[in-house]
């Protein structure tokens, strides 16, 4: 079957998208040639905003919006408890630990895991701003909060690493996620049990 250029483009693109395979994107697509112009407008300066709107809080690594804020909701809610510092891979993952509820905490991103697989690790920048925010705040306990996968467990090893000649306790959670998960996938009162039943490195 030969769909016009365009279309078959915007398959491509969809499919891009996690999970989203040819069937999938195609169907997308066609929904996508019957909504109405305003709509089809709305979508694409969404997509633009993403860029233009969104940038990395400067304090912690998560999602801030340009202008309007100087820090993230997270690095500026009132009534956190700034000696305990959650550490996670990515800004989706401090949404996900935000829903339970059960962390009044700060956070801190990594931005990326070790690959034992691929033998990659984190760019030597994001541990020496952690390193950096450690050594100006008043953090006591850092709580490594990455996926229980081989790259979740490297990571928190590496970071390990750099965190044991210090004078701070350094926790992983662990206990409830089921061994090979993502804990975006992991419901929000597993994610909560694990929080709590945290066991120190
Ligand atoms: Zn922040």
């Amino acid at each position: 079957v030969k769909y016009p250029l365009p279309l078959s483009k915007l398959i491509g693109w969809l499919q891009k998208l996690p999970g989203v395979g040819f069937k999938t994107a195609e169907r997308f697509a066609f929904d996508l040639l019957s909504w109405p112009s305003t709509e089809l407008a709305a979508l694409h300066t969404a997509l633009a905003e993403i860029q233009q709107i969104i940038e990395p809080c400067p304090v912690c690594g998560s999602l801030k919006e340009k202008q309007t804020l100087q820090k993230c909701f997270g690095c500026d809610a009132e009534g956190r408890d700034g000696r305990l510092l959650c550490v996670v891979a990515s800004p989706r993952d401090v949404y996900a630990l935000e829903e339970t509820r059960s962390f009044r905490g700060l956070y801190h991103v990594l931005g990326s895991l070790v690959s034992p697989l691929e033998e990659t690790i984190p760019p030597p920048e994001a541990i020496d701003t952690l390193l950096l925010r450690l050594t100006l705040s008043p953090v006591a306990e850092v709580i490594l909060a990455f996926d229980s996968t081989l790259e979740g467990d490297a990571t928190a090893l590496y970071v390990h690493d750099f965190l044991k000649q210090r004078p701070l306790k350094v926790s992983r959670i662990a206990f409830g996620i089921p061994l090979g998960s993502h804990f975006q996938f992991v419901d929000g009162g597993t994610l909560a049990r694990a929080l709590l039943g945290r066991h120190h490195m």
